[in-house]
């Protein structure tokens, strides 16, 4: 199994005084890769991540040896002072703050960017030194955006993807960093950039365009993968003990009046302020609410030493206090303000018992605690998810009630309308988004990512056609049976202009005779009608196996007749066409598969349309390149995608006639310039019953182990494959 190395800038352990050890972190990530099959997957997962070297270096091998769930953990050491200047003068400062659109907020720093670059060059060295052939390598977020392109300049055969966690701004904010075009020269190396959302990605699209003048990254390289949350694991918080006991605690003081909750980590990005202004809001104007409604808001202490986050902080407890003392009672304080974590179990509990939350972000890269809120939801009495149009959670949770955080008035009428959602209409929209977060987890999240980024694999290089015109496997045929499977055009004769003037060369027809009167059998596989081989073939002087359409129609010189081999579709590509469409609809809400027998279709005439379709256009992409050789037609109706049987295709062809054969043969060789001719090699190389050489004629990328340049030299393969295989009468059939 192959491994696959997770970077981010933490590692998914953290210190803890008390014990002297270290323990496994949560997070999003960290439970995401945790909850993945590595078997379903087909890697096996080890983390890397910074430590700082004031951890004592006895510390350093503890955390190399504490597993975070059964992952591996590699501590890359880097001078406290050194990440100090990266991780808060540059990553915090200048980064964060631009990328949400905090224009005010950033603080440029040449040393904090000098820094960046030495961290991301330590820590893509380290991978460099841990990582082996074979290894896939995942780099996370806005701290390490320099890392792919130090990886792929020192090793271009690394599999690299890199994926955002936070929003990717507009082009026209972007386009003010100082460091946009080394920012961007990188993580265009990746060989899969993945984002939350296709604002995001669409954002990153025109960076490319505006700051380097071009967009080199192919469509393939590029993706939206929304994170999601460990379900299950939410679904058995708001089951267990400890949770009930918070829920019946909370329960007695609750009594009638309705919550609204907010869970948000102390950060401008949050918008707090204009929370707590529309909350004000709504008791202003709404006042029949007042000792109805409370706010229940969580703030989770971050970045404390920040003078920015302190001054935020003193302004949210004023706001907090100015209102309580606006609208509170002896018996009624509008809002519960606490400033700490809370365990999962009490914030399981805090989730079931809101009737609305409220997420109110400026800018949110994602937003877990909306995903949270909604699979901890009682399927009998759910709440309202009130969230904002600008977290990247607006795309999955499609039936949330949107808000723009910065329209007061329009957020208080929205609070208004939450508390008294119907009944019947809550519990719509909340099984709708709990179904959906159930099949798309964040084990799912994970896995699609690294799915389209084995996808993108590298191609291994081939042999090439040594000058002599023998490969040195060639040794091998004499005296065995052979079987050559070899295409026409393009291989057998060179490309004309017009497909109608295609004629085989004399001399190509002199060795194409010598070569029907060895041992080995030779096969003609062509995308062309059986008239067209039927001309070029049938007035010879000797006679082989004729393949037309792919291999839809077959001609055996023995019986002198074309028989259609595949008029009954096995329909062998139908599983893997069904797996591809079913990771789509999986990860579009709204959007299903249908299966119609001879057809498979995804449906996505309800589901959000931007992010639909853009995903349809990869979809078509990605099957059109993986399947061109298929027998199957991709067809892009109204908000429909079809995949369609056509009954041919070359490798399934070889396949076939392989089986009907009475002796496999020893050897198969298989040539062609096509890509159709692809999945003969496919179909070939994966074979452990029969030795195969498969040839690939061109430059263009290739499974096939071995090549020639070009069509020129082939006449040159054949001479030597006649030599090597001796001059015998056709014995083999
Ligand atoms: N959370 C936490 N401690 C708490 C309350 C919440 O760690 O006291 C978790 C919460 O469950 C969620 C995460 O913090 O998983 C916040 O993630 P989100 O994406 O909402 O915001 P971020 O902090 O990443 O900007």
């Amino acid at each position: 199994m192959s491994r696959c190395l997770l970077v981010s800038n933490r590692l998914p352990v953290t210190y803890d005084e008390n014990i002297n050890n270290f323990k496994s972190s949560s997070g999003g990530l960290v439970s995401a890769i945790k909850g993945l099959d590595a078997t379903v997957v087909g890697c096996a997962f080890e983390w890397m991540g910074i430590l700082t070297d004031d951890i004592a270096g006895e510390l350093i091998e503890k955390a190399r040896q504490t597993p975070a769930g059964n992952l591996a953990c590699h501590p890359i050491v880097v001078p406290k002072d050194l990440y100090h200047h990266y991780y808060n003068e540059y990553s915090n400062n200048v980064i964060w703050p631009l990328f949400h659109y905090e224009r005010s907020l950033v603080m440029h720093s040449e040393k904090g960017w000098r820094s960046y670059c030495q961290v991301n060059l330590l820590v893509a060295e380290a991978i460099l030194k841990e990582s082996k052939d074979g290894d896939t390598i995942w780099v996370h977020d806005f701290q390490l955006m320099l890392v792919p392109g130090v990886l792929k300049k020192k090793n271009p055969k690394l599999r690299v993807g890199f994926f955002l966690h936070i929003p990717f701004p507009s082009s026209e904010i972007f386009r003010e960093l100082p460091q946009r075009k080394e920012i961007l020269q990188s993580l265009i190396k990746a060989d899969l950039l993945g984002f939350h959302d296709l604002s995001y990605l669409n954002h990153f699209r025109s960076s490319l365009q505006r700051v380097l003048g071009e967009n080199p990254m192919p469509e393939k390289s590029l993706g939206v993968y929304p994170i999601s949350i460990d379900t299950q694991n939410f679904r058995e918080l708001s089951e267990a003990p400890d949770t009930k006991a918070f829920i019946e605690k909370y329960k007695a003081n609750k009594k009638e009046m309705k919550w609204i909750l907010g869970v948000d980590r102390l950060d401008y990005i949050k918008g707090l302020i204009l929370k707590l202004r529309a909350f004000r809001k709504l008791l202003k104007e709404y006042p029949e609410e007042r000792g109805k409604v409370q706010l229940v808001q969580i703030v989770i202490p971050s970045r404390t030493e920040v003078p920015e986050y302190q001054k935020l902080k003193a302004r949210i407890e004023q706001l907090v206090s100015s209102i309580n003392g606006e609208f509170g009672t002896p018996a009624y304080m509008p809002i519960s303000y606490i400033y700490h974590s809370v365990s999962e179990n009490e914030l399981s509990a805090l989730y079931q018992l809101s009737e609305v939350m409220h997420i109110g972000s400026t800018r949110d890269g994602m937003n877990l605690v909306s995903l949270e809120y909604v699979v901890s939801q009682n399927e009998k009495y759910p709440g309202v998810v009130l969230l904002s149009e600008f977290a990247g959670a607006h795309s999955t949770l499609s039936y949330a009630m949107s808000i723009n955080p910065w329209n007061i008035g329009e957020t208080a009428r929205k609070m208004k309308e939450a508390l008294h959602h119907p009944e019947v209409k809550r519990r719509g929209e909340m099984t709708a988004m709990k179904n959906f977060l159930q099949r798309y987890n964040s084990s799912e999240w994970a896995r699609i990512f690294l799915r389209d980024l084995q996808y993108t694999a590298i191609e291994r290089k081939a042999v090439v056609l040594p000058d002599d015109g023998k490969f040195p496997w060639m040794n091998l045929l004499s005296g065995k049976r052979v079987v050559i499977f070899c295409d026409l055009d393009g291989t057998l004769a060179p490309i004309s202009r017009f497909p109608s003037d295609v004629r085989l060369q004399q001399n190509t027809i002199d060795l194409l005779r010598q070569i029907s009167r060895t041992t080995a059998e030779f096969v003609v596989v062509s995308g062309r009608d059986k008239e067209f081989l039927e001309e070029q073939f049938l007035d010879q002087d000797f006679t082989f196996p004729l393949a037309a359409c792919h291999g839809a129609y077959y001609y055996s010189p023995f019986e002198e007749e074309w028989v259609n081999l595949v008029s009954h579709d096995s329909m062998k590509w139908k599983a893997g066409v069904l797996d591809i469409l079913k990771l789509y609809s999986s990860r579009t809400p709204g959007s299903f598969v249908e299966d119609k027998g001879h057809a498979v279709t995804w449906h996505y005439r309800n589901s959000p349309n931007e992010f639909a379709d853009f995903l349809a256009n990869k979809l078509t992409f990605e099957l059109e390149e993986s399947l061109t050789n298929q027998p199957v037609q991709v067809n892009r109706g109204k908000k429909v995608i079809e995949v369609k049987s056509v009954n041919a295709n070359k490798g399934y062809f070889v396949e076939q006639w392989l089986q009907r054969r009475e002796y496999l043969p020893d050897i198969v060789i298989a040539i062609g310039d096509d890509t159709t001719d692809e999945d003969m090699f496919d179909m070939l190389q994966g074979r452990s019953d029969v030795k195969t050489f498969c040839i690939k004629v061109g430059k263009e990328k290739s499974h096939a182990r071995y090549s020639l340049p070009d069509q020129g030299r082939v006449g040159d393969f054949l001479e030597n494959l006649l030599e090597s295989l001796g001059p015998h009468e056709n014995s083999f059939s």
